[in-house]
């Protein structure tokens, strides 16, 4: 039943519409059904223009990745937003910042490019003229981008801004740490987004809090996870592989097994190369 639906491919990227996405035409419909069909349509136009924003800004990310070489396989368009899943993420911290930077930086784009149009174009000046259904239509897709820009720039991972935290804080701290730091600070936003979404009767946020803090602990557990891997793969590696010899050092054997010494050193009175590792000579090198 929530299957995603295929819509076409735009800049090389296949764009789908998630099953539950038209809960929210539906939505639309019956709250406003009692204010007459002009008023469904409208609100029908502006659900449908703020997604094209949505979708664009995600578009947005992923032309950023891919100036990094990372594909994007998909958008998919949800109720709460839109997701573009990349084949991996941006692991430096200035890629990071940069792909998660170029979302938001589309809304401002747009949102710009209509207060020209407003500015300029005579649009939404109610002490002139009262507003018409265009006017309206114009200032809320203006509106809807700037709050869409904002709200993505909270430091809530993995909202964008908080991408923008863990990028920072992980240039000092190790990745799974910076993300552990990054999804608590998130926590507690989509905790005071879920208790105010509940307290001014904003469903809508408080279900995009829900989102925001399952998706920031799906995330730190994949970190984890990945964390643990990396760890038992440099055990297995330290266990199986000799070290790395050090470079020559003169000295008597000695010093070397005093030293505790790994690598080669010459040994004068047999006149051969030796191989010590941690002190011990362990074979001589073929002449
Ligand atoms: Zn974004």
């Amino acid at each position: 039943m929530f299957g995603s639906t295929h819509l076409g491919k735009f800049f090389g990227i296949d764009f789908r519409v998630h099953g539950t996405f038209w809960l929210l035409p539906l939505f639309v419909l019956l709250t406003g059904f009692g204010a007459g069909l002009d008023r469904v349509a409208f609100d029908l136009l502006l659900v449908l223009a703020v997604f094209v924003c949505v979708a664009l800004h995600e578009v947005g990310h992923a032309l950023a990745a891919r100036a990094y070489g990372i594909r994007t396989r998909d958008i998919t368009l949800y109720p709460v937003g839109g997701v573009a899943s990349m084949e991996r993420l941006p692991e430096r911290p200035r890629h990071e910042i940069a792909v998660a930077l170029a979302g938001p930086a589309v809304n401002v784009a747009i949102a710009g490019g209509l207060f020209l149009g407003i500015a300029l174009g005579g649009f939404v000046l109610p002490w002139e003229h009262t507003p018409d259904a265009l006017d309206l239509f114009v200032a809320n897709v203006f509106w809807a981008n700037v709050t869409l820009a904002a709200f993505n720039l909270l430091p809530a991972f993995p909202m964008d801004g908080g991408r923008v935290l863990r990028a920072l804080l992980a240039s000092r701290l190790s990745r799974l740490r910076a993300t552990e730091v990054a999804v608590q600070v998130g926590s507690v936003i989509a905790g005071a987004m879920f208790v105010a979404g509940l307290a001014f009767g904003h469903i809508g946020l408080a279900l995009v809090a829900v989102v925001v803090w399952m998706l920031g602990q799906g995330e730190l557990a994949a970190v984890r996870a990945r964390a643990a891997r990396e760890n038992v793969a440099r055990k297995v590696r330290e266990f199986f592989e000799p070290p790395v010899p050090e470079p020559v050092i003169p000295g008597t054997a000695r010093d070397l097994a005093a030293r505790g010494f790994t690598g080669i050193a010459w040994d004068e009175v047999r006149g051969v190369w030796v191989r010590w590792v941690r002190g011990v000579p362990v074979g001589e090198l073929p002449a």
